[in-house]
């Protein structure tokens, strides 16, 4: 996996606590603010960069996680080679396009070959790469890349199911549409069988994917 790097111009160096230091992220927030035509100064808004800095450190927290990290010591060695499935894995994340949310549902299952990992931590995959900015369908790919390269399965299946406000607020998209994406690795993508028992268990028809 390629590693993040920030670009040069936000630092993202700790303070003394060794939380991040957000004094130009702050900065960049009240220079936003007046130039959308608002006053940073007032009431309302005085303590909004602060506010935005910790929120935009949090929403994007996903830079600062690796996977060997998150997945150490979650991965236990069974003999059990039935579909694994997670379904309605809440997710909100950023589309790169507009910084705008985007937030719905993924449904992960693998068929292990020999290791299978915590349940949890399944969730905490999907939510180390909606912490990012991103577009839907590269969101779907990583977790089940993650998943594949991690567990060493016999497939990945992941299949998204996302509401993007960029769309939504613009009135490009219906209301109610949501978009949907999916990636599927080894016995998923080779076998219609395995594919088709995902899907259905996860309430959709392999041709509406
Ligand atoms: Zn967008």
């Amino acid at each position: 996996m390629a590693l993040h790097h920030l670009p040069d111009d936000i630092d993202p160096k700790a303070t003394e606590d060794g939380r991040p230091d957000n004094t130009r992220l702050e900065e960049l927030v009240h220079e936003l603010l007046g130039q959308i035509g608002e006053d940073p100064q007032r009431d309302g808004l005085v303590n909004t960069p602060r506010r935005v800095a910790t929120a935009w450190r949090d929403l994007t927290s996903g830079y600062d996680m690796s996977v060997d990290e998150l997945l150490n010591d979650a991965l236990f060695d069974v003999a059990y080679d039935e579909m694994v499935i997670v379904k309605d894995i809440e997710i909100f994340s950023l589309c790169e396009h507009h910084l705008l949310p985007f937030f719905g549902k993924m449904h992960i299952a693998y068929i292990p070959r020999n290791k299978v990992i915590g349940l949890s931590k399944v969730a905490r995959v999907a939510d180390m790469f909606a912490r990012r900015l991103q577009v839907q369908e590269r969101l779907t790919h990583q977790v089940a890349e993650t998943i594949q390269k991690a567990v060493d399965p016999i497939g990945v299946g992941v299949v998204c199911e996302a509401r993007h406000l960029c769309m939504m607020m613009r009135g490009v998209e219906k209301q109610h549409s949501a978009t949907i994406t999916s990636s599927m690795l080894g016995d998923f993508r080779d076998n219609p069988k395995t594919r088709e028992e995902f899907l259905s268990l996860v309430g959709r028809r392999s041709n509406g994917v």
